[in-house]
């Protein structure tokens, strides 16, 4: 299907809609991703012509480009990074490792089972990114 017009108004959308169905031109509306993102009409390939014509539009709009990371909740895209907790873990684990490593610790065993299970749990349980819009937070690992 070819995206030819882009709506805020879901009324405006659904009215553009029902005007080609009743042209018999089989229409869908692909919607609002985002709170207040705008409202795709789309068409068949072979109707894009005559779609325009009767919305009185020059072309189709270009494709749109699946957002980067987008939010599970509201599908915004480019969420902010807060895997810091997770990094700084990273961090202090290592350290810990490599101090239990110098000073020969004698429970130097211990001490890597329980920084790397600390790392396997982390990995699951903080949150790496943040929706801007929602708020939602949420982590790359598998939910
Ligand atoms: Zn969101």
């Amino acid at each position: 299907m070819i995206r030819v017009a882009s709506f805020v108004d879901l009324e405006e959308a659904e009215r553009a809609g029902s005007m080609l169905m009743a042209h018999s031109i089989t229409a869908d509306l692909r919607g609002r991703l985002a709170r207040g993102g705008p409202i795709d009409l789309l068409v068949d390939e072979q109707h894009e012509n005559r779609a325009l014509e009767l919305l009185g539009l020059p072309e189709a709009l270009p494709e749109v480009p699946r957002p980067f990371r987008p939010c599970p909740a509201c599908g915004a895209g480019d969420p902010l990074w807060v895997g810091k907790w997770k990094a700084i873990l990273l961090g202090g684990g290592l350290a810990v490792l490599i101090t239990g490593a110098i000073f020969r610790w004698p429970a130097f065993g211990l001490a890597t089972a329980i920084v790397f299970a600390a790392f396997g749990i982390s990995l699951f349980v903080i949150p790496e990114f943040e929706c801007r819009q929602c708020h939602r937070r949420w982590s790359r690992g598998p939910r």
